[in-house]
């Protein structure tokens, strides 16, 4: 059985062909995606949205965090923000190439824009976000970004799961 059938489809749209992931970088997927789905249940204990990334190069993680506006009263404090500005603080460079940006649920504009700016390289994101999505779902900002970089794109990487915590923290938040 393959890792994708063990852990949910994943379904890739490569808009870069040299970023074609073998097999080995689908386990290495699925390895980043889950410590960025334990950030997401960090933050959802601490009353944020649960959402979690993680910045990874050559296989290394750079930084982790998980959505965290709340508690920085800070409107700009996603998950994947946080990441690439830790990032590039320890690279101590603004711009972060060769990066794979790993978040439970589809960006947001803002986030995607962000993504842009810091050059990096692919982005796998877990489940959508009908409403705010920016690469997938509300838009698809992802293929018409303005200047010349684009990143290449992954969905359903643990989507299940991303989207179960979602739903528990605002069924647990309803019920509140
Ligand atoms: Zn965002």
């Amino acid at each position: 059985m393959s890792a994708q059938n063990l852990y949910g489809s994943v379904f890739a749209m490569h808009l870069d062909p040299s970023a074609e992931p073998s097999f080995a970088a689908d386990v290495l997927d699925i390895r980043m995606m889950h410590a960025a789905l334990a950030a997401a249940r960090l933050g959802g204990a601490a009353g944020e949205v649960p959402v979690g990334a993680v910045l990874v190069r050559d296989g290394g993680i750079l930084s982790v965090a998980h959505n965290c506006p709340i508690r920085l009263h800070d409107p700009t404090a996603h998950a994947e923000v946080l990441v690439l500005r830790d990032a590039a603080r320890r690279e101590r460079d603004y711009r972060l190439p060769g990066t794979t940006l790993y978040v439970t649920v589809e960006p947001c504009a803002m986030c995607v824009g962000a993504l842009v700016h810091a050059r990096v390289r692919r982005v796998v994101f877990g489940c959508r976000e009908p409403k705010t999505g920016a690469l997938a779902s509300a838009a698809t900002l992802g293929w018409a970004v303005p200047g010349n970089h684009r990143f290449a794109i992954s969905e359903g990487v643990c989507g299940d799961n991303a989207r179960a915590l979602l739903q528990e923290f605002f069924r647990a938040r309803r019920g509140a």
